[in-house]
């Protein structure tokens, strides 16, 4: 075994190893790693410090903040320096950060500021005479990079403040920040140049401020939220600002009179629950905002007790940055594998070496279509970043080019169905391949489990879905209804009553209505609002059947698109035998006509449910919504009644909350539409 690395040999490999991502990180916008394992080489080191104090170095990344300022675009210093803040990961880190402040300070009657962590780049402005004369990135907290040109072209910097009583000369500190829709519009231009993707808004933001040509920083959809004023002003010239602003909140406020743009969901707390609350309400909500954040930011509000606790190497004790669960990791695409969906599309999906984010083990994710690959040049064995935001399936952001080994392999869609080898078509125009042959064994598979979850039919899992399939008994939906109880308790794991169980759930689902038996056939483009319109519209499954491109065109809802495809599915010989098969078992479905049972709870409202509710699925509870006279609307704006929550909700009720809109637990909601729980 080699020897265990000395201390010093491991705080020596440490600083090499953060070094080379500040690098990467402040100089060229361009990391290897998530923020949270960077995160965790910086502890290591610091509790490596430490422990053994005698090895600490001015010039450790644990002393310095970023990186020195790239030469091209000349310096400006900083006065007063420009400090990284400590991190809190845990309530527990939060309270003893206070803790130790009360300790120093030997009070504990003093307010917070609970700001947003903004996900972009600090930048230093300062203005002299009104006039904007420097603006600066944070450099080594020392010097900074003049990116004066560039930060003129941020529309919501003020290049001359207003107002009579401005300080001589002062400065302000804020953070510039790219939108979430504007990454996702400047990756997508550089993919087409095939230039490399930024991983987040953040380097995003940086790269686009830190151009060398103004030109370019101007195309770029760039703002700011100030934070902090940096230092006030000439003491000679105090009384132009009035009385000096006392602390944090107010000089803040000040500010946001000459004209700056601060953020608007800053908040602040007097105690440390009021913090906490703060926070937890951002890690539920922080997917609705337009930028990114990545925790939110305390601090101490008076300047004299800020004064008081000053700063213990690159961090002040004053504040700290409480961070939200990482939504980000940087993981390996082990390969790129396809799974044939219902319809017969070909879906790519990233299998990947298993990785914690945000404390959920993420081990696939979702690839759309082979332009996207190609689009974000993803390779087998690539690094790559994955994202998991808000109650969206993990997706691939991009790769991390700099980490290409060569072995790498590109990625290009099989010629033929993996599972049935029938030559793929991709028609005209469509980002989708398909697997042409509707008795793909796969697809088939896809089918019947959408028919079977669909229909309710309760007892046919996953697992026997397979073995009917495998063995023969179902070809199409409609031989659910032939199978035989013996021929069941052939197949593996089935005994006498599981059997019964489910030829009884089979023969319950000929009841269902046109709608639900029209969603559950699997027609391209008909998801469960669109069958709900056939459903209602046609009085049987045959006149469905014999209905027009153009009649279905007509109904409200419906666009050519969907009409073409429901025309379709019913124009082909194959789907109509199944049709005649389902009708000859006893599926003959009928439009139900909703009538309103129970009290007209809803009658002349909109509700909308969101998240997963406990006792009834979404769609029953949309379903009791008509029945009580409402309408089941799908997004929330101010025309929205109620918002029926269920767990795990997200941007709905960030919306809703933003919006007033009231709120219903699911107990609440069936009480109100007479079912009460
Ligand atoms: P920090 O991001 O933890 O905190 C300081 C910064 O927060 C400020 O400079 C400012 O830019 C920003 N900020 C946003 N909103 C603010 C507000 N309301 N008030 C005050 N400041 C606000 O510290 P840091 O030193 O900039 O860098 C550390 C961060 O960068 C960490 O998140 C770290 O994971 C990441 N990083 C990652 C890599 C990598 O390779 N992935 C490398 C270096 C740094």
């Amino acid at each position: 075994m080699p020897p265990k690395p000395s201390p010093a040999q491991r705080i020596a490999d440490l600083r090499q190893r953060i070094n080379y991502h500040n690098y990467r990180y402040y100089a060229l916008d361009s990391p290897e790693i998530s923020d949270a394992e960077y995160d965790r080489l910086l502890r290591q080191l610091q509790e490596l410090e430490a422990a053994h104090p005698g090895l600490v170095r001015p010039d450790s990344p644990t002393q310095r903040v970023g990186t020195a300022p790239v030469a091209a675009f000349g310096e400006v210093e900083h006065p007063v320096p420009m400090l990284s803040l400590g991190n809190a990961f845990d309530f527990d880190e939060l309270r003893a950060w206070r803790q130790r402040a009360v300790k120093l300070l030997g009070n504990d009657d003093f307010d917070m500021s609970c700001e947003l962590k903004i996900d972009g780049l600090a930048v230093a402005l300062q203005y002299e005479d009104s006039v904007l004369k420097t603006g600066a990135t944070r450099g080594d907290g020392l010097r900074g990079e003049n990116v004066t040109a560039n930060i003129r072209t941020i529309k919501s910097v003020p290049l001359r403040v207003q107002g009579d009583a401005v300080p001589r000369r002062f400065e302000v500190r804020g953070e510039v920040y790219m939108s979430k829709a504007g990454f996702q519009r400047m990756n997508r231009e550089r993919a087409a140049q095939g230039l490399s993707l930024f991983a987040n808004t953040r380097n995003a933001a940086a790269g686009a401020l830190r151009q060398l040509d103004p030109r370019i920083t101007a195309q770029r959809p760039l703002d700011i939220f100030v934070y902090s004023l940096g230092w006030p002003l000439d003491a000679t010239r105090e009384s132009d600002w009035g009385a000096m602003p006392e602390d944090h909140w107010e000089a803040m406020q000040r500010l946001k009179g000459l004209g700056f743009r601060l953020n608007p969901q800053n908040r602040r707390c007097r105690t440390i629950g009021d913090v906490e609350k703060f926070f937890r309400q951002w890690t539920e909500q922080r997917e609705s905002l337009d930028y990114g954040v990545d925790g939110i930011v305390v601090k101490i509000n008076d300047f004299a007790l800020q004064r008081r606790l000053g700063d213990v190497g690159r961090e002040p004790r004053w504040a700290v940055a409480y961070k939200f669960p990482a939504t980000q990791a940087v993981t390996k695409l082990l390969r790129i594998e396809i799974n044939v969906g219902r319809t017969g599309s070909l879906n790519p999906y990233a299998v990947l070496e298993p990785v914690d984010v945000g404390g959920v083990t993420v081990r696939q994710a979702t690839l759309h279509n082979e332009e996207d690959i190609q689009r974000k040049d993803l390779r087998s064995g690539d690094w790559v970043t994955v994202e998991r935001a808000g109650e969206v399936i993990p997706q691939v952001v991009a790769p991390v080019a700099s980490r290409r080994t060569g072995k790498e392999k590109p990625f290009a869609m099989p010629l033929e169905c993996p599972k049935c080898h029938t030559p793929v078509v991709k028609a005209e125009g469509e980002a989708m391949t398909y697997c042409p042959n509707a008795s793909c064994p796969a697809q088939f598979y896809e089918q019947l489990k959408h028919f079977v979850g669909v229909m309710d039919i309760e007892g046919i899992g996953e697992a026997l879905a397979q073995s009917l399939i495998a063995a023969g008994l179902v070809k199409d939906a409609a031989d659910l209804y032939d199978v035989k109880k013996e021929q069941l308790l052939e197949l593996e794991r089935m005994g006498e009553k599981s059997a019964e169980n489910v030829l009884r759930a089979i023969a319950l689902s000929k009841e269902r209505p046109l709608e639900q038996v029209t969603f559950a056939l699997g027609i391209r483009h008909v998801g469960g609002e669109t069958a709900r319109l056939l459903g209602r519209r046609f009085a049987r499954m045959d006149a469905l059947r014999q209905a027009t491109e153009d009649e279905l065109a007509t109904i409200d809802g419906i666009g050519p698109t969907i009409a073409a495809s429901v025309a379709a599915y019913f124009r082909e010989p194959r789907n109509l035998a199944v049709l005649d098969k389902l009708k000859a078992a006893g599926v003959d479905p009928r439009r139900v006509v909703a009538e309103p049972s129970g009290p007209q709870a809803f009658a002349g409202m909109t509700i909308v449910v969101t998240g997963t509710l406990e006792t009834i699925s979404r769609e029953q509870a949309e379903d009791l919504v008509r029945a009580g006279g409402g309408t089941a609307g799908s997004s929330v704006s101010k025309k929205t009644a109620y918002l029926v929550v269920g767990a795990d909700a997200g941007s709905k009720l960030a919306k809703a909350q933003q919006l007033g809109v009231k709120q219903l637990t699911e107990r609440e909601f069936l009480a109100l539409a007479g079912r009460a729980i």
